[in-house]
């Protein structure tokens, strides 16, 4: 085992000018960026070893990489030095079964040291790399493989058996399944990882890659239809870099923990790749979510940056209220963690506001999605934080609100031209001028779906936002989900929002039902706190609530209750499965939907992705 020591020849942080943001603003250049990380010696960049093998050449080997707490609570410390070797050998295993440049290795694994070795030795092998949900039933898995053109794949026994023996015989170019880990029968046309990892050798150059390389392939969460599989390339690793030192703020002697599911990109480029770039200490937890063990965990194993989702905020607001005795949190030292990073959905203000009142921490919204590959607008670390804002656009990102059209798309004039809002505060489809390194470069096999993303120059994101006069940008919804009631567009965020300020409410999912007169109504799905009965009287309390919050034109005027909300398998409320059930309309794809088991809570996994 390696000591907890971090090397001191440490690079120049990248520069804490944030406090000044336009002037980091106007100074920042992606060239600049670029020059950060070493590259190949032929100039080329590869993430894995951008990620691993560069602190090794220089000299920080012997640096804490990743820090496994397994699931009884031990913990153990890999070096980067070690992983530097565990990863060379992964790509000679890759080597040895004849897999290469651009073949593609699928992992459908649970967070554990074995997939830091796979992903990255993946990456060194200038094969792609697709990581699945491991909660995925055998249906979407086998989706996901045949869409992806699988060669390999990563897993376990038990998964193997539930997910992928059911629907192999499907997946013709499935050439290696490796199993990681103890099994307890034979598996005919299976390999053993550990054994395949024994034989080969700890030395492997990396070869050089162009910029353009496909090395990620990453599927969205589904949220809005069936997941589109997005394409990314090796000089992403630039934009996870940069991005992971202003929006996260990680410093070389960071103990940084990401809970995102490595199933989704947030879990892969924030969970892996970008804090080891930055020679940081990761922690990976192997168990699942519960309050005690999660604030132990930011306690003991001193965590200084944790990077969480807001569903997973809830749920332990939930546990540890504010207007409750919080015993739970208080008898956990959390004094080395410097602030929480939270994405993947809208952060409502009440949970920023728990975060300052119960925890003593700043809570930071951080939007990006799969497209982007990396955190493209946050609140930073050293700029003051609008509770319910996602913030301002990172350096290096361009981004603006479009006029949107009567049919809710973006206005385009006959040649084809799109124009902002006029004035701050309206609303619009939230748009980036593409360039940066991490940028999507396609949907695989879905090229016209790819095209429709792009007008007049501009990235679309299918995300309806406000910018204030300070730059700051407000999250209204999903361009899809906007209600559109009496000629009022209203923000289902907003309604969520404040039903999540009543003291009964645990979570809130608001869409338009349709109604021939306003066109449509907002209505509300609750979930209650435990011990809250659902009857007449808090229905009507919850109604007079939200009318005093929010105006009668915005309030819900309905409100329907429910346990089990439904979710992604990435912790986001499913409101087109709300919508469709209101409806009777089919449901459409449903491969991303937490099945609610009895135990479970919904996967605060982090989407976007994560
Ligand atoms: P699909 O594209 O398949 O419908 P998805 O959009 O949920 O699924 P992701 O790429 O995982 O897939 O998620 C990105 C989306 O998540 C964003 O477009 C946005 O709608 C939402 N999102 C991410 N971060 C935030 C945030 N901080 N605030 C509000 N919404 C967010
Ligand atoms: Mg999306």
């Amino acid at each position: 085992m390696t000591q907890d020591v971090i090397a001191k020849t440490a690079p120049a942080p990248v520069p804490p000018v944030l406090a000044d943001y336009d002037r980091a603003c106007a100074e920042f250049s992606w060239t600049a960026a670029r020059r950060r990380l070493s590259g190949l010696p032929d100039g080329g960049l590869n993430i894995g070893y951008e990620a691993v093998d560069r602190h090794v050449a220089e000299g920080r080997g012997e640096g804490v990489a990743l820090r496994c707490v397994r699931r009884d609570g031990t913990a153990e410390s890999v070096s980067y030095a070690r992983l530097a070797r565990l990863t060379n050998r992964f790509a000679k295993v890759l080597r040895s079964l004849g897999v290469d440049r651009g073949d593609r290795v699928f992992t459908l694994l649970g967070r554990c040291p074995e997939l830091f070795t796979v992903v990255l030795g993946t990456l060194k092998n200038t094969s792609v790399l697709c990581p699945l949900f491991p909660a995925f039933g055998p249906d979407p898995v086998a989706q996901r493989m045949r869409l992806g053109n699988a060669r390999v794949l990563v897993t376990t026994e038990q998964l193997y058996l539930r997910k992928v023996a059911p629907v192999r015989d499907g997946l013709a170019e499935l050439d290696h399944v490796l199993i990681v880990g103890d099994r307890r029968r034979d598996l005919p046309g299976t390999l053993s990882f550990e054994a395949l990892m024994e034989r080969a050798e700890d030395d492997f150059r990396v070869p050089s890659t162009d910029p353009g390389e496909m090395a990620l392939l990453h599927f969205t969460s589904g949220t809005t239809g069936a997941p589109k599989g997005a394409v990314h390339v090796h000089e992403a690793v630039v934009a996870h870099h940069v991005t992971a030192a202003y929006a996260l703020d990680l410093q070389l002697e960071d103990r940084y923990w990401c809970t995102a599911d490595p199933g989704w990109v947030t879990g892969m480029s924030y969970g892996i790749i970008a804090p080891l770039t930055l020679g940081v200490t990761v922690v990976v937890d192997e168990g699942d979510f519960d309050t005690r063990r999660w604030y132990g965990i930011l306690a003991r194993e001193k965590v200084t940056v944790w990077y969480t989702a807001p569903t997973a905020l809830r749920m332990l607001m939930r546990a540890t209220p504010r207007q409750g005795p919080y015993d739970l949190p208080r008898s956990f030292d959390l004094s080395a963690l410097r602030f929480i990073a939270s994405v993947g959905e809208p952060l409502n203000p009440e949970v920023v506001l728990w975060g300052r009142d119960v925890l003593g921490l700043p809570v930071h919204d951080n939007w990006w999605q799969t497209e982007t590959g990396c955190i493209v607008i946050a609140n930073l670390a050293a700029c003051p934080v609008k509770p319910g804002s996602m913030g301002r656009p990172l350096p290096g990102m361009t981004a603006a609100v479009l006029a949107r059209g009567p049919d809710g798309t973006v206005w385009r004039s006959p040649e084809g031209r799109v124009r902002e809002v006029q004035e701050p505060g309206q609303e619009g489809e939230l748009a980036l001028r593409p360039g940066w390194p991490s940028m999507f470069r396609g949907y695989l096999h879905a090229d016209e779906r790819y095209a429709a993303c792009f007008a007049d120059g501009w990235y679309l994101t299918g995300d309806v936002v406000r910018k204030d006069t300070d730059g700051y940008f407000w999250f209204v919804g999903r361009a899809d989900d906007v209600i559109k009631s009496a000629g009022h567009l209203i923000s289902p965020f907003e309604v969520e929002s404040a039903l999540l300020e009543h003291p009964a409410v645990a979570e809130a999912g608001v869409i338009g039902r349709p109604d021939p007169t306003a066109g449509a109504i907002v209505k509300a799905y609750v979930s209650l706190r435990p011990g809250v009965e659902p009857d007449d009287g808090i229905r009507n309390d919850l109604l007079a609530f939200a009318r005093r919050k929010l105006g009668p034109a915005v309030a819900p005027r309905e409100i329907a209750f429910d346990r089990n909300l439904p979710h992604t398998r990435s912790g986001k409320v499913m409101r087109r499965l709300l919508r469709a059930r209101e409806t009777g309309l089919p449901e459409g794809d449903t491969s991303t939907l937490e099945t609610p088991e009895p135990a479970a809570a919904p996967g605060p996994s982090g989407a976007p992705g994560s």
